[in-house]
């Protein structure tokens, strides 16, 4: 399969998911997270249509966006991974989202640094949905306050992120993280990838993050 036709089988993947949910397919927002691909791999995507890509490092993101950007208009660039404080500069530069607001201390930096720029990517807070002690993400308990803090410092929280455990169903933690922004009045969910992406759709997803049926497996 080609670029075209495995964006094809995306978008047809998530419409059959919503069609089942009673959803419209343009309410799921396809981010093609593009990590570890170079600029080459990336551009017959755009050349495809598609417009939202995903990246997990900002140095790495960096090397590759401005020049692709450059040649292609109206890409969005979202950040999925883990975000260091001292990098929060530069991610609120570079990126229009960011899907890993997981603690106190980046919620003051990127705090600081959209009031230094006067730019302001949305924000959704990564919840440790499986309470796993290798993951990224505040604990549940955890989440209340942090939103308290992300909104006190005016930071555009868009929604929830959450990535589940691997190896066993992830309806069970989607639909928890669906409740949690339920419960705190937040539209958006980034939840669903490459595996669960119809599970995540029917449990209210609003952003799939794809790179692997996008771009094949990773080296
Ligand atoms: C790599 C990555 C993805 C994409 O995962 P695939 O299984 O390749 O679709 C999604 N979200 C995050 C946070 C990632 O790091």
């Amino acid at each position: 399969m080609n670029e075209r036709d495995r964006l094809a089988a995306i978008h047809a993947r998530i419409a059959a998911a919503a069609r089942i949910a009673g959803r419209e397919p343009s309410a799921v927002e396809l981010v093609a997270v593009s990590k570890t691909r170079a600029a080459d791999e990336i551009a017959p995507l755009i050349a495809a249509g598609q417009r939202v890509f995903g990246e997990n490092r900002v140095q790495e993101a960096q090397g590759k966006w401005p020049g692709l950007r450059d040649e292609h208009p109206g890409l969005s660039l979202h950040l999925v991974g883990q975000l260091q404080s001292n990098k929060a500069a530069d991610a609120v530069a570079l990126f229009d989202a960011i899907h890993a607001v997981d603690r106190s201390s980046l919620v003051a930096a990127l705090a600081r640094a959209m009031d230094a720029a006067d730019r302001r990517p949305s924000c959704f807070v990564q919840v440790n949905i499986g309470d796993e002690a290798q993951k990224g993400g505040c604990a549940v308990t955890d989440l209340p306050a942090l939103l308290a803090e992300a909104r006190a410092a005016d930071l555009p929280v868009a929604g929830l992120m959450a990535v589940p455990p691997a190896g066993v169903e992830a309806a069970p933690y989607h639909a928890l993280l669906a409740k949690l922004a339920r419960d705190h009045g937040l539209a958006g969910l980034s939840i669903g990838m490459s595996d669960d992406l119809e599970t995540a759709v029917t449990l209210g997803a609003t952003h799939v993050r794809i790179g692997t049926a996008l771009f094949g497996a990773r080296a």
